[in-house]
């Protein structure tokens, strides 16, 4: 139920940003972190835009990898199992660099123009 609450709050985001327009891609930015299923996460939105601006909207997700720095050395790295030791100074005071995203970052709406040409479109 974790990619349903996410999916509301994507369709919300974007509702607001979109302002009536209506919506043909939404970019999103997900943390490995987030330990989000894209699958899911895909269902749950075509679920949640039904009715909205969103209905039908592509919903592309760029997996942003997790990356801890050392807060001693200044070292960065990519993990892919959570071990919050750094490899270089062995110290353990390490801020996630990345990997706790998860926003929308743009979204494609169609104009007036390519509404009415959807509208006259081929019969
Ligand atoms: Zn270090």
């Amino acid at each position: 139920m974790h990619e349903l609450s996410l999916s509301s709050a994507v369709v919300n985001t974007v509702v607001k940003h979109a302002a009536g327009r209506r919506v043909s891609v939404v970019n999103l930015r997900v943390g490995h972190l987030r330990q989000v299923v894209p699958d899911s996460l895909e269902f749950y939105f075509e679920f949640v835009a039904r009715g909205t601006v969103c209905e039908g909207a592509r919903l592309q997700q760029e997996a942003i990898p997790a990356r801890l720095r050392c807060q001693a050395c200044d070292r960065e790295w990519a993990i892919e199992i959570p071990a919050f030791r750094c490899p270089t100074c062995a110290g353990s005071d390490v801020t996630v660099a990345s990997g706790n995203e998860f926003e929308v970052e743009s979204i494609e709406v169609q104009t007036i123009e390519a509404e009415e040409a959807q509208c006259i479109g081929p019969r």
